[in-house]
This record gives C-alpha cells, structure tokens and sequence, in this order.
C-alpha cells in the first residue's frame, strides 16, 4: 500500500427521475480524477443504479454504511453531497454513523469540508438545497394532482366499481354494466337487505370488484360510503402511509385537504337513496356494541395498563341520569387505590373496537395474499414437525411388528412362557394406539392444507357469523387472535397474533396437542 494515502470508498447514485444528473460514468470519473489529485486510495465503489432517493431503496448505500464497521476505509467519496442524501435529516444520521467510525464524507464538488465554520455552514447550506429541491419536486406534483383535481379529473390509482376513465381527457364516465352492480347494492340495502343476502345474489351474478374478486362485507361497506356514486367528486381521502409503509386507508386526510366537489362525478345513485343508506349504516353500526354490552368481559387476561404495566380488569358501576350499570375495564393497581393516572375504559366500546380491528386488519379480503403467505409460513413450520412425527410413529410401528413376528414364531414353535404372552398382549396394545395417532396425525396433515378458494370462504363465512357467536366463541376468537391489548391514556394498541388463525377459521376450535 502505498504511504500517505487516504482510503477510501466510493459512493455513487443515479436517479432516473432526475434528468440533470451526471451519469454514473461521469461522476465516477471526477471521483477518480478527484481521488488521484488528492492522495486519495479508492478501495471499492458503492454504487445505486435507478432508485429513487429513499434511504431504503438504496441497498449499496446500506451496505457501505454496515462495511464502514470494519474500519477499513476512512473517507466516503462522492460526487456531489445530494448523491449521500436528499434528506437533511438522514443524512445527519448517516454521517453521524460514519463519523462513530472514524470514517468521513468528501463532496468532488463541494470539497471544503474540513470541518472549519464556513465548511460546516457551507455544508448545511448545501444539505438545505438538496433537501428543498425534493420537497419542492414533491410540491409540483402534488400541485398537479391538486390542479386535477379541481378540474374533476382522475388522479390515477383503479376507478371505483362503475366508473372508466378516458385516457386522453382522464374524465370520469359510467360503465353501464358496473353502475348496474352498485345500483343493486344500494338497493338491497336500503330495503333492510343483510350484507350475507346482498352477496349471495351479487354471487349467484357472478359479479365482481373492480379487482376481479367476489364481493365481501369491507367491499360492500367501501361502495355503500362512496360519495362518489352520488355525484361528488372526491380528492386526497386516504391518510399518507404510516411508519410500516402501509397506507392506512381508514384514516382520512384533515377536511382542509380534501377536494370535494358535488355534481363533479356522473351521478350513479340518486341523493335521497344514497342518504337512506348513510342512515341505516349508522344505524346498524351501534348493533355489534349494544350486542356485546351483554356479554361478560371478553378480553379479561389480555387487557394491560400500559402506564404502570398492570393488568386491567372487568367492573360494573352505576351512573348517569337514570342510574342504569355500566361496564368497563379498569386498572388493577389503581383498583387496589395505589397511583395509576390511567382512565377507565367502557367494556362493549373497547370489545367492539378490538373485534372490528380483527375484522379490518386480519380477515379482510384484500389481505389475503398476505394471509396465505402467513399461513403458508406457519404450515411449513407444522408440516415440518408434523412430517417428523409421522416418520418417527412409522418407524416404532415398525419396530413393533417385528418384535410381535419374533414372539408368534416362538409360539408357534412351542416356546411359550406367561411373560412373553403378557409381552405379546403388550406390544398389541401399543400397536394399535400408535396406529391410531398415525391415523389423526396423517388426517391432520392433510386438513391443514388450505388453498386459496377455501380461506376466502371461510374468511367469509366467519365474517358474516361473528356477531352470532357465542360467548364462548367470542372469548376464544378474541384469545386466538390477540396477543394483547395495552390501554394508553388517548389511544389503545392492540396486537394481533396470526397463529392460531387456522384453527378458528377452519373451525376446529382449539389448536391440536402434539403426540409424545
Ligand atoms: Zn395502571
């Protein structure tokens, strides 16, 4: 190695979005040109092709910044400080992370970082304009979007069941056969029609969504909702995605961001049909609550403070204008009279609220895909253990068999003794119960494999009957989904276990004891 010399990495980007970058080539160049000026050792190159600028999406980047741990470079070299990060934020992070290493970054273009006052501010300047120049290219898309929206026209994403768009004036306009589909729901429902009726005849039409699926509960409600279908054009109603990355289409923006627009769509559903709907949805909203008022505490063992760590647990009071007794969960050590600032929460409210979030995040049909991948992981794990248990019952069977050959050839020599007899009584017996775990091993092995028309159905099945349960039902549906439910002060969290889902949906009850 030759004396005097930094080593050094380099990293390189290229955003297709960006026309004015520099090629990957040319930055290279300057960088080596760079390097050789500077008595600068390049030992290796990081180099992202087509992403975007998102941290996550940069996998050399991540890989750079795990390789600066074994200290074999010092300098991080790039072309311009914008190829680092485009957030001023993670950039920080980042170079924070590489400074713990005693590595640093060096810009080709922007090379008075050496850590004097101006190339600090130079730096922070720098960084601010990277950091403009993505939020401002955020800004004029969205203005666009905006400016679209105002126009009525579509903002990209799938059309809502009824609707095309034209793809050169991007105006919305009805699919005759589509807006009869929702005009029949619509209809179904306001004559007290149940969601199940409603999609057994949308069923027996072979009618589907807009994705080309058979219709479910969420996919109704979703159409009931759709202002749309009454002539109001729509912008920015879903919530920007949450920290999983997952856009969580429950939650809507704030009202100040959400275009709306009457008579902006073609109308499908006429105003006075599509009130009587939002009315009966309300009103059938409050069934599933006062449904559960009576029913005695389902999440006890599962409900946790989440300020002191104590269980929280079922209790009656009485209250309000006409003295009538109302449930709720409480903390246990405020219960005992010990310090716990945390609030009572109402039994049925919180009880309806965790069986809707099983409903919504776990037994939908959008996620099925997802859930089947679950599941598929979930049985690889039980087949395997499963496969094994076969093979190890097979091999004592086996065993046996021979064991029993050898004492019926000694018999029917005429060696015969009362031990052996007692021996042979034995190894019969235990044939015929390994045979039997054989038996329900193998049926088991084969029921639980699910394919995909199957869990649909039973995803459906159970979601039009969970309200029928019975108590019983319902405390096992909650103990089989949710590993825990933590009562915050303003918020409750509620996590959910995948496990079990087999069981309950394939409606066995109960998970299955492995044989010993
Ligand atoms: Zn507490």
């Amino acid at each position: 190695m030759k004396q005097g010399y930094r080593i050094a990495v380099v990293y390189a980007r290229y955003s297709s979005d960006n026309q004015r970058d520099a090629s990957i080539d040319a930055q290279l160049r300057a960088i080596h040109d760079y390097a050789n000026k500077n008595n600068i050792l390049i030992i290796r190159e990081y180099i992202d092709r087509a992403k975007s600028g998102t941290t996550d999406q940069r996998p050399e980047f991540l890989e750079m910044i795990n390789d600066s741990k074994e200290k074999e470079f010092e300098v991080v070299l790039v072309h311009k400080l914008d190829r680092f990060s485009r957030d001023r934020y993670d950039s920080a992070i980042y170079k924070k992370k590489l400074s713990n290493q005693g590595v640093k970054v060096l810009s080709v273009l922007e090379p008075m970082l050496d850590g004097s006052p101006e190339s600090i501010m130079l730096e922070s300047i720098v960084e601010g304009y990277s950091q403009y120049y993505s939020a401002n290219l955020k800004r004029e898309v969205e203005k666009g979007m905006k400016e679209n929206a105002l126009k009525c026209l579509h903002n990209g994403g799938q059309a809502p069941l009824g609707y095309g768009v034209d793809p050169e004036t991007k105006k919305y306009y009805i699919i005759d056969e589509e807006a009869n589909i929702v005009r029949r729901i619509f209809d179904m429902y306001i004559n007290n029609k149940g969601y199940s009726e409603i999609i057994n005849s949308l069923n027996s039409l072979g009618a589907k969504t807009k994705k080309g699926q058979s219709f479910g509960k969420n996919s109704i409600y979703g159409i009931l909702k759709n202002e749309k279908y009454k002539g109001v054009y729509i912008f920015n109603r879903s919530a920007p995605k949450d920290a999983n990355n997952k856009r969580n289409h429950h939650k809507s923006k704030d009202d100040s961001e959400i275009i709306k627009i009457e008579g902006g769509m073609p109308v499908i559903i006429d105003a006075i049909t599509f009130d009587q709907a939002q009315e009966l949805l309300k009103k059938n909203k409050h069934r599933a609550g006062s449904y559960l008022a009576k029913k005695p505490y389902l999440l006890s063992g599962i409900v946790e403070c989440a300020l002191c760590g104590h269980a929280m647990t079922g209790s009656t009071a009485t209250g309000g204008r006409n003295k009538s007794s109302y449930s709720y969960y409480m903390c246990t050590k405020k219960m005992n009279k010990k310090k716990c600032k945390n609030k009572n929460v109402r039994k049925e409210y919180l009880e309806e609220f965790v069986l809707q979030m099983i409903l919504d995040n776990l037994l939908v049909e959008d996620n099925v895909d997802e859930l089947i991948e679950n599941i598929k992981t979930y049985q690889q794990k039980k087949h395997a253990d499963s496969d094994l248990e076969i093979e190890s019952l097979t091999a004592l069977l086996n065993d046996n068999k021979v064991k029993i050959n050898n004492i019926v050839d000694s018999i029917s020599q005429g060696i015969s003794s009362p031990a052996l007899l007692k021996k042979l009584n034995e190894l019969e017996n235990e044939t015929s119960s390994l045979e039997n775990k054989l038996r329900s091993e193998t049926q088991e092995n084969i029921k639980s494999k699910v394919d995909r028309k199957d869990l649909l159905s039973a995803i459906n099945q159970f979601r039009t009957n969970i309200f029928k349960s019975s108590e019983n039902e319902l405390k096992t549906i909650m103990r089989n989904f949710v590993e825990k439910v933590k009562i915050y002060i303003d918020h409750v969290e509620v996590v959910l276990k995948l496990d079990h889902i087999l069981c309950v949906i394939g409606g066995g009850g109960g998970s299955r004891t492995r044989v010993r």
